[in-house]
């Protein structure tokens, strides 16, 4: 149940109840020394800047590895307050780092205030419960079992739920520390991962299509900041795919803030590559040319890897020797999150993003332009060499990134 509905149910009006917020469970407990402190600042400075992004205000405490947001009321009623702490609370849910959002209430440091705020949290439920009391404070007159006893008797009482230890549908932690108490249920699993900005940053190359924006989005959890590039066939073709780049970062922005894409006019390029003879490695050829080019970014932005959307041979540009040959394109790592993934597991993940409805668009994708009927599937690195000799590869990369719209689709 959400809070809003807990309180507007026990009306928060009623002195006792409490003061709804938000408590985040850090993921990735294991890390230990300066990696946790970073993970932690980073975490922080990255919860700070979604709620702030999102228009609202919160304070932020940590507590035993817990962070608890806590909005001012502000002259809000009740009701009015405990919506924007949801609000709170749904913004945070997108920040890589977090394994848990719990939306809780903070009442007075005494066995009545935590009482009536269990009641609170389960006057919707249906099925059974489990009360899980914890002191952090053990001058709290109050043993952890005797709360859990005469809260659930409480709520068995007042509700008439049936108690459950093994197996309960709704659990009801009450956190007894230093100065106040907090009760709360379950809540929502987080993102997990690490905070973005951890792993340091990397460009993605992003296409229209459902696996590149998917790519990203596992990279940004594992901490790595991502800037995108898009390649557009322009002006062999309309804009359509910058459309849907566009749109992607934009849904994608959430779980970073302050995304930028770089738009690159590639249809000449592709051109250039036929001409000098790319024949059935038009594709590899492509490819390999957008790699160098989002490399030259990279060195400008001070990123330190590539990032894009392969899997295993699911087309023809992605087979061993393929990936063989795309990786002697650049010195940079590319990072293919998604090799292992199937189709339907990356759909399945696009879908839960919200990219897939975008992806899905029709547009003129710049890599079906100029494709060869039969495209090679074990690209010879020594002749891909060959047809970028022709053309001084290294500069036509310079000029392509040169040529390059920035965009920043949130602001
Ligand atoms: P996607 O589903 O992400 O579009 P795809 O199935 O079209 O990928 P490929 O065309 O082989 O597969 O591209 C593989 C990867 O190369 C993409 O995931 C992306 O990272 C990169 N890529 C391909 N085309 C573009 C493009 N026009 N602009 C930027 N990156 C691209
Ligand atoms: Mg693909």
């Amino acid at each position: 149940m959400a809070i809003t509905d807990a309180v507007t149910a026990a009306g928060t009006a009623v002195p006792g109840v409490g003061e709804p917020c938000v408590l985040l469970k850090q993921g990735e407990i294991f890390l230990k020394g300066r990696n946790r402190q970073q993970f932690e600042r980073i975490l922080q400075a990255n919860v700070r800047g979604a709620v702030r992004s999102a228009g609202l205000s919160a304070e932020l405490t940590v507590r035993e590895g817990v962070l608890v947001l806590r909005v001012a009321r502000d002259g809000r009623t009740p009701a009015e307050h405990a919506a924007v702490v949801d609000r709170v609370a749904e913004r945070v849910a997108d920040v890589p780092g977090i394994v848990r959002i719990c939306r809780a209430l903070r009442v007075d440091k005494t066995p009545e205030a935590a009482t009536a705020a269990a009641l609170a949290l389960t006057s919707a439920d249906s099925g059974a419960f489990a009360v899980r009391a914890r002191r952090r404070d053990k001058r709290f007159p109050v043993t952890s079992e005797q709360l859990n006893a005469s809260i659930g008797a409480e709520i068995q009482a007042v509700h008439g739920l049936p108690v459950s230890l093994k197996h309960p549908d709704t659990q009801v932690f009450i956190e007894v520390d230093q100065r106040e108490v907090f009760v709360f249920t379950e809540g929502l699993p987080g993102q997990g991962g690490l905070p973005v900005g951890m792993s340091g940053r990397a460009v993605a190359l992003m296409s229209g299509g459902i696996d590149s924006p998917v790519a990203a989005y596992r990279m940004m959890k594992r901490g790595l900041r991502c800037v995108f590039v898009h390649f557009s066939g322009m002006p062999l073709t309309g804009p359509e795919s910058v459309y849907k780049a566009y749109a992607l970062v934009r849904g994608l922005d959430r779980f970073q803030g302050a995304s930028r894409l770089y738009v690159v006019p590639f249809g000449k390029a592709q051109q250039s590559l036929a001409t000098s003879g790319a024949g059935r490695l038009q594709v590899m050829a492509q490819r390999r040319l957008m790699l160098k080019t989002a490399e030259v970014f990279a060195a400008r932005l001070h990123a330190s890897a590539l990032v894009t959307g392969d899997s295993l041979g699911q087309v023809s540009s992605q087979t061993l020797p393929n990936i063989t040959a795309l990786d002697d394109a650049v010195r940079l790592p590319i990072l293919r999150p998604l090799l292992g993934w199937d189709k339907t597991e990356i759909m399945a993940e696009a879908r839960r993003l919200g990219t897939l409805a975008i992806s899905e668009l029709p547009d003129e994708d710049c890599c079906t332009l100029l494709t060869p009927r039969r495209a090679e599937t074990r690209a010879k690195i020594d002749d891909l060499h060959k047809i970028e000799g022709r053309l001084d590869v290294a500069e036509l990369a310079e000029q392509l990134a040169a040529s390059a719209q920035e965009y920043r689709p949130v602001d």
